[in-house]
């Protein structure tokens, strides 16, 4: 989950890449980043959908696939973004291909058909694993056999699916922009239901063949969010516990503490990595967000972040490309 809407307009220092001739994922130059939150959503006030289409995603291939509610895009040798720009969260699913078999991190909204997209760009077995159990990472999980998943309450309480009324208001007026596929039901839009092949946790590593991705346990955004880092090619799926947008420690589930370790802990790793592959808006950024991450948690923590606004009784910490959204009676928080 994403929390407010952001205009972002990342500007470009030089001609978009191709990633045709790259064996690692391509690192696009994130010159500036302006970071205006957009209030009062919906019909008449600011339309975050009028951001669109972000610049960034032009210098990745895009890909034809006949299921319009995506947009799919090669990012790097053998990793697809499955984009949804139709709703607010904007939110980006990852196929990962080795040779032998292949990952999906995360399934996205559930609004489009998922395993259609895949099947188009894939015959490899396909294993799911979620970044974390909000309901835009695991709308497609049904649809796969195959699913890892972490060992918690939460995650477990999330694979019995949601009620209709939980994730209503996901579809409600300024949510979505995008006309909805034809055979979508929205009136009975929820997170389904979906069963756990295998528990997994911190350092455990799945082999793709010819790609290996280890699993980091980064709790803050949500009880079960993870990372992966595909060490070999220096490149480091972060989830929603970093993206370009308001970063929630204040939503339910959520954690500030945990969030603090787990961006100390990203930080400490910005030297093993040249890219960050994140889950909203724009799919990759520049390893030095990691440490930014953890500079921007520990001033928090320290007082010293003064750029801030209250709203909704939230601090929203401000800082160059993303916010940190923090509620009002964590420790530490500068309140003068
Ligand atoms: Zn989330």
């Amino acid at each position: 989950m994403r929390p407010n809407a952001v205009l972002i307009s990342l500007l470009w220092c030089c001609c978009a890449m191709t990633v045709s001739a790259c064996t690692k994922v391509a690192a696009p130059p994130v010159a500036t980043a302006d970071n205006k939150q957009v209030q009062n959503r919906g019909a008449g006030k600011d339309n975050w959908w009028d951001a669109l289409p972000r610049p960034e995603w032009s210098a990745f291939t895009r890909i034809d696939q006949d299921v319009s509610w995506f947009e799919v895009y090669l990012i790097s040798d053998d990793i697809y973004a499955i984009y949804e720009p139709g709703q607010f969260e904007e939110v980006i699913s990852f196929l990962i291909l080795g040779k032998d078999q292949a990952l999906m991190f995360d399934t996205g909204l559930g609004i489009g058909d998922m395993r259609r997209v895949v099947d188009q760009l894939t015959s490899l077995p396909v294993i799911v694993l979620n970044s974390h159990t909000h309901y835009d990472h695991i709308g497609g999980n049904h649809q796969f056999k195959t699913i890892y998943a972490m060992d918690t309450d939460y995650t477990k309480s999330r694979a019995l699916g949601s009620t209709t009324e939980e994730v209503a208001e996901f579809l409600s007026e300024g949510w979505v922009w995008k006309e909805l596929p034809a055979e979508f039901d929205a009136a009975g839009f929820r997170s389904r239901p979906f069963v756990i092949s295998r528990r997994v946790g911190e350092g455990d590593v799945i082999d793709l063949g010819g790609r290996r991705l280890e699993i980091l346990e980064t709790p803050g955004h949500a009880p079960d969010s993870i990372c992966l880092i595909d060490r070999q090619n220096r490149v480091l799926f972060t989830g929603d516990t970093f993206y370009l947008a308001p970063l929630y420690t204040h939503i339910p589930g959520s954690s500030f503490e945990d969030y603090a370790r787990s961006a100390a802990r990203l930080a400490g790793m910005a030297g093993d990595i040249d890219s960050a592959i994140t889950s909203h808006n724009v799919p990759v950024v520049d390893s030095s967000y990691m440490t930014a991450l953890g500079d921007a948690f520990a001033d928090i923590r320290a007082g010293k972040a003064k750029n801030y606004a209250v709203s909704d009784g939230n601090y929203e910490y401000q800082f160059g490309g993303f916010s940190v959204i923090v509620r009002a009676d964590e420790p530490g928080l500068a309140k003068d």
